[in-house]
């Protein structure tokens, strides 16, 4: 076992032994809140430990996610329809938009069909840069989601009039665990896990991921997917089950 497997292994059975605490802390939670009727103070306390736990729970799902990546566990390869592959994350993130004012436009070329590629990682590709492109925008802030056929690949980019990234800060995006000080400030929360997940599932496809920015002004990330991913074994790490 080579020192990469065994740290996952560690990670993979770390992530899977908190979820036994918190599925009891959850479940205590439940039963306080079936005792009710709890007062204001009670209640605002116990939304605040609900928070705290589905946090975690996002938590450890990143982990995993992060593991995965490091992984050579095989890609699941199947068709994926670019249209749909948007139309869902954005029917997913429909309800954040609205909390933030944020006007989610998609613009996807006729000639843009399918790719090769493992749908459910496709899709948090997706989930992770639009949700970035809502919370790090600006209240009545636009996201626009394009994509196009270019020669032997799909061009997906995902725009927003955020907060932008410092151009210090820009190489620095997809490494693990870095956050930007602009969003740290404005406490808004998260992982800085996301993005580095996102590169490592783009670049499991044979794909390129980068961003251009410009702050106070809006980010812009772009994706490349080519129409079937490197056959097994060409890349570090690849493997397709078909
Ligand atoms: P996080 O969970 O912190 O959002 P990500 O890995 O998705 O983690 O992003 C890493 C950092 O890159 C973020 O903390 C933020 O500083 C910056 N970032 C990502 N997307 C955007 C965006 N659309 N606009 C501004 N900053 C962004």
């Amino acid at each position: 076992m080579t020192k990469a497997d065994a740290s996952n292994e560690w990670l993979e059975t770390v992530a899977h032994d908190l979820r036994t605490p918190i599925n009891l802390v959850a479940g205590c939670l439940d039963v306080i809140q079936s005792l009710g009727p709890l007062n204001d103070k009670q209640q605002h306390y116990l939304n605040r430990a609900f928070a705290g736990l589905k946090r975690m729970e996002h938590l450890i799902g990143r982990l995993k996610d992060i593991t995965w990546v490091d992984s050579t566990a095989p890609l699941e390869v199947g068709n994926v329809n670019i249209s749909n592959l948007i139309a869902d994350a954005v029917d997913l993130l429909l309800e954040a938009a609205e909390q933030r004012s944020v006007t989610v436009r998609v613009h996807v070329a006729r000639d843009v069909e399918s790719v090769q590629g493992d749908t459910a990682r496709l899709a948090q590709v997706m989930d992770n840069l639009l949700s970035n492109a809502i919370k790090y925008n600006r209240q009545g802030g636009t996201a626009v989601i394009t994509a196009k056929r270019e020669a032997d690949h799909v061009q997906i980019m995902v725009q927003d009039s955020g907060i932008g990234i410092g151009i210090d800060d820009q190489p620095h995006v997809f490494d693990r665990f870095f956050r930007a000080p602009e969003g740290v400030r404005l406490k808004i929360e998260g992982s800085g896990l996301g993005l580095a997940i996102t590169k490592g599932i783009v670049e499991r496809h044979g794909g390129r991921i980068w961003v251009q920015s410009e702050l106070n002004i809006g980010s812009t990330f772009f994706i490349t997917l080519p129409f079937s991913p490197p056959a097994s074994g060409t890349d570090a790490g690849i493997q397709l089950s078909i």
